[in-house]
């Protein structure tokens, strides 16, 4: 997929309110966004929220998109985040503007800009301790009082923040503050530092810098400097506006982008929180970042999830300034309803029980589609022999009431092919049910019985020619919906052992030479998708649930 697919952004909400103004006023005539990942870790679905709006955005209103790194923390950030970034943004759909934007692309502009503020007399190089400086912050309730370095002298400052950057202090020795107002009522505004020294090499800029500019103060200067129009963040930046506005207005710069805030998104039952999931691959929780449990892009990908659905997922989950906790049911709906439109059908067994057909001998095929509405999928052929693989859970010996499917002398329609009459439930030593005797009614192939209905059709598969697979069920990562509601608590003892179930199934032929990431619906069990990694290695075929064909989310939260 190389171009922006159009409409991908919300219909409507209060951002592209504020753009429909700023270009009906000639306030702005093309609009410009930007995706400003840090790479100090894998892409999740807040992010993929945020690429759709900002990418949508862009794509809806003509305008472009810059894909920037934040890449102020070089201890924890590396290049194997920024490929897999790029990587994901790309899979979602969305191309960036021209080349991949680095904040540090900007550190010689951005220490230049610090030096005019030097020299205005609006920042100061401080060396109160870290301690004395959190004292000297105040609260939220009391205002701050000025550091004593605070009335050094503009040739001081200048001195003293070159030899910052010339490597002759410790690092944490000092830091360059802006000088606002240690009485604001707003903390961001209390003399924010602006630069600090720290020694660690750099994924792009290596050891020329010993000083890092701070995220706040790079990040309006960034934007200025790429010509953004609107600088589209999350709500926890909202206090901070008033710096990144401070910053831009006392900096000789031409272009002032405005920042405007959207409520992060949450989805239940995960998290999404960078450094938990960090944690989660550390603790080895999960398999990797692209574990199909993981609420990553990548890991969604992994699962099955298609960029298509994700798309429609961020339209409906919608961009506002309220709460955004949102249902896994509302995710799941989007990808079945995305892959109800593109993916074959085909039998597979998860849990098979075998059933010997005692009036039929030899093998017989029949073709089938592979999608009822979608005859451009094709056709493949159906195998039917005298031992099949029907789904255990198909068969009920004692039958609840409204069992529409197998039982002792009960009919059933095999799907594609005969009506099949259960006569005699064969059971081991133990009374558990091995193999079941049947007999076919030669004259339903394709055609309904005579004098009587049989409402029930269930899969099935011919045992030899069925191939074996490894399938992975996958649950939700978390025993409750907020595992991380309790800021401190442990998130972690909220895992869901039972998140992950490998089976060894059985599928059709017809799905032999797959390659790894092509979608399927295995009839009745949901849709899976052949795993990007593992599947055709050593010549396994491996299939991923990506999500059952029935909610079954908000049932049981009912
Ligand atoms: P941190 O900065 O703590 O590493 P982050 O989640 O903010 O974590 P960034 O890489 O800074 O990660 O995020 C890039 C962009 O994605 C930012 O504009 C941020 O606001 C947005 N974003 C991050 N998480 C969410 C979320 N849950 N919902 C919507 N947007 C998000
Ligand atoms: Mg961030």
């Amino acid at each position: 997929m190389s171009s922006a697919p159009t409409s991908t952004s919300p219909a409507s909400n209060f951002i592209r309110t504020i753009i429909d103004n700023d270009l009906a006023s000639g306030k702005h005539r093309a609009i410009q966004t930007r995706f400003p990942p840090e790479p100090n870790g894998y892409l999740h679905v807040g992010h993929a929220k945020s690429i759709c709006l900002n990418f949508g955005l862009a794509a809806d209103y003509h305008g472009l998109c810059n894909l920037r790194f934040d890449d102020t923390n070089p201890e924890k950030e590396s290049q194997e985040y920024a490929l897999a970034i790029q990587e994901d943004v790309r899979w979602l759909g969305f191309e960036w503007s021209g080349e991949v934007r680095w904040a540090s692309d900007y550190f010689d502009a951005l220490y230049a800009f610090a030096v005019e503020l030097i020299q205005k007399g609006l920042a100061y190089v401080d060396d109160l301790s870290p301690e004395k400086m959190r004292e000297y912050r105040g609260t939220l309730t009391q205002a701050g009082k000025n550091s004593p370095s605070r009335e050094r002298t503009v040739a001081a400052n200048l001195d003293l923040f070159a030899r910052m950057k010339g490597g002759e202090f410790a690092d944490g020795a000092m830091v360059l503050r802006a000088k606002i107002d240690m009485s604001s009522s707003n903390m961001n505004l209390r003399d924010p530092a602006i630069y600090r020294i720290r020694r660690a090499h750099h994924i792009r800029t290596g050891d020329k810098w010993c000083i890092y500019p701070m995220y706040d103060y790079t990040h309006c200067i960034s934007d200025a400097l790429e010509g953004i129009t609107h600088s589209i963040c999350t709500l926890e930046f909202e206090d901070h506006r008033p710096l990144y506005d401070w910053v831009l207005d006392n900096i000789t710069i031409p272009c002032h982008p405005r920042q405007y805030e959207f409520s992060r998104l949450e989805l239940h039952y995960t998290i999404t929180s960078k450094r938990k999931l960090l944690q989660l691959v550390n603790e080895q929780k999960v398999t990797g970042w692209d574990d199909p449990r993981m609420p990553t892009i990548s890991g969604m990908r992994r699962r099955g999830y298609t960029a298509a659905g994700i798309r429609e997922f961020a339209k409906r989950v919608g961009v506002a300034k309220s709460e955004n906790s949102v249902d896994m049911a509302i995710m799941e709906g989007a990808i079945r309803e995305d892959l109800e439109l593109r993916a074959p059908r085909v039998m597979a067994i998860i849990n098979p029980l075998k059933v010997t057909i005692t009036n039929f001998d030899g093998a017989l095929t029949r073709e089938a589609d592979f999608h009822p509405n979608l005859p451009e999928l094709g056709k493949r052929e159906v195998a039917f022999a005298s031992e099949l693989f029907i789904e255990a859970d198909d068969f009920a010996e004692v039958p609840p009431a409204g069992w529409k499917r197998l039982t002792l002398g009960g009919e059933i329609r095999l799907r594609h092919s005969y009506v099949m009459r259960c006569d005699e439930a064969v059971k081991d030593a133990d009374g558990k049910i091995i193999e079941l005797k049947c007999s076919i009614d030669h004259a339903t192939l394709g055609k309904n019985p005579e004098g009587r209905k049989v409402k029930g059709v269930i899969h099935f598969l011919s045992c030899a020619h069925a191939l074996p697979a490894e399938i992975r069920l996958y649950d939700r990562l978390f025993t409750v919906a907020q595992p991380d509601a309790d800021k401190d608590g442990d998130f972690c003892k909220y895992l869901n052992a039972d998140s992950l179930q490998v089976v060894q199934g059985w599928v059709e032929a017809a799905v032999k030479d797959a390659a790894p990431e092509t979608h399927y619906q295995f009839e009745r069990l949901g849709y899976f998708v052949t795993d990007r990694r593992d599947h055709q290695a050593g010549g396994k075929l491996v299939f991923n649930r990506t999500v059952t064909l029935k909610d079954s989310w908000t049932k049981e939260q009912a």
